[in-house]
């Protein structure tokens, strides 16, 4: 099979911050962009390091013994995250998720749970605070991330067949530990669970009903399978469209043996399309980043390891945020540019990526997009 990598240059340019613009009218709690979309959903990526090296994020050929990480000092500290979380929280945001990276490699990362699970919103209410994960590491510390406030995880898992998910994941890193994470997790009370696989054509569609079965099967409406579009994030995974099952092709192929009923959304903003089982054991999801863009739904917001905001997961510049912080900003500062950045914000990449063709999309020179593993999935 023909594989395509492209070398990783360092593409993490900063945007200038924007001058804050006047205020009028711009209140706390009430942001909208210039497509009138709310700032809600905070995504914060705690490492830039993973123990995996799926082809599709951090390919190995890319992210090899040679690969230089940021150091310690480059990270913002928990008191430094905390600290813009508390301003972001202060700006409409009700949903922090950490990332990564592998979020569970940060040392003492309970630590900033405690710290993070403690902020309340203007009204007093406490955040939704959840974590993406491998799950290489839940069985051993699910239990003290929920003793620390985290209140659910999401794990993303792309096969059941040992052998298909060693190779995917590319550390020959074995299925039942992750298994044996997502018990502990639901045992440890950090549910509703997610899990989520990408579907690559080629790799792992087969892998489609195994998984669903076995979800349903095991643990019912506690564990929501999902199911998520191969991305053309960052520049390093060689991405094709031919390679992208569209959710819809997934749906019918579920349905086929385990029919299914739609479901309305849960939330607004939900990037998840919901299917019930016909029998009532479960849902799933679909999540068509490709296929069904849902830019104009977009409420989230990127904090980079090093403290940069990415405005969308398909951006090539970020602000600046570790500078004003280490420069003496005092809160209302920070909040001003936050709202500046917020309320200038039009981008709406895979909309505009839908209406490009085909040949255009595909091939094409690989745009300088920051890497996945860098601002956080
Ligand atoms: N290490 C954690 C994990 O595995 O969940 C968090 C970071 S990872 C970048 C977050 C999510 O992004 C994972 O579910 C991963 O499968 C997904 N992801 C990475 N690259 C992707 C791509 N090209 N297309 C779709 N999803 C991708």
């Amino acid at each position: 099979m023909a594989f395509r990598v492209i070398p990783l240059v360092d593409q993490r340019r900063d945007a200038p911050l924007p001058a804050p613009r006047d205020e009028e009218g711009v209140r706390a709690g009430l942001l909208q962009d210039r497509l009138g979309r709310p700032l809600t959903d905070l995504r914060i990526s705690v490492t830039d390091r993973c123990n995996f090296r799926c082809s599709y994020c951090m390919p190995k050929e890319v992210f090899d013994k040679n690969h230089v990480y940021l150091p310690h000092s480059a990270l913002l500290s928990f008191e430094e995250i905390t600290r813009l979380a508390r301003v972001f929280v202060d700006q409409g945001v009700r949903k922090i998720r950490l990332t990564g990276g592998e979020p569970l490699l940060r040392k003492n990362i309970e630590h900033l749970i405690e710290q993070l699970a403690a902020l309340r919103t203007p009204d007093g209410s406490p955040l939704d605070l959840t974590l993406t994960t491998n799950g290489s590491l839940l069985a051993r510390k699910a239990h003290a991330l929920r003793a620390a406030g985290l209140q659910r995880v999401t794990v993303s898992l792309d096969a059941l067949d040992d052998a298909v998910f060693r190779r995917m994941n590319d550390m020959d890193f074995p299925v039942a530990d992750v298994l044996a994470g997502i018990d502990a997790a639901r045992e440890a009370g950090l549910g509703p669970i997610k899990v989520n696989m990408v579907v690559k054509r080629g790799t792992n569609e087969q892998e489609i009903l195994p998984m669903a079965r076995h979800f349903r099967e095991r643990h019912g409406g506690d564990v929501v399978l999902r199911f998520i579009e191969y991305m053309d994030v960052g520049a390093t995974n060689g991405w094709r469209m031919d390679e992208v099952m569209p959710s819809a092709d997934v749906v019918a192929h579920i349905a086929a043996e385990l029919p299914l009923l739609p479901l309305e959304a849960s939330a607004p903003g939900e990037t998840a399309q919901r299917w019930a089982y016909a029998d009532g054991r479960g849902e799933i999801g679909v999540i068509s980043s490709v296929t069904q863009a849902f830019c104009r739904d977009c409420s989230r917001l990127r904090l980079s390891t090093e403290g940069r905001v990415y405005l969308c997961l398909f951006a090539s510049q970020g602000h600046d945020l570790r500078q004003l912080l280490r420069g003496g900003a005092d809160d209302e500062a920070l909040a001003r540019t936050v709202r500046s950045i917020w309320t200038q914000r039009g981008d709406r990449y895979s909309e505009l990526r839908a209406r490009r063709p085909a040949d255009e999309v595909d091939g094409g020179p690989a745009p300088r997009r920051v890497e996945m593993s860098y601002i956080g999935g």
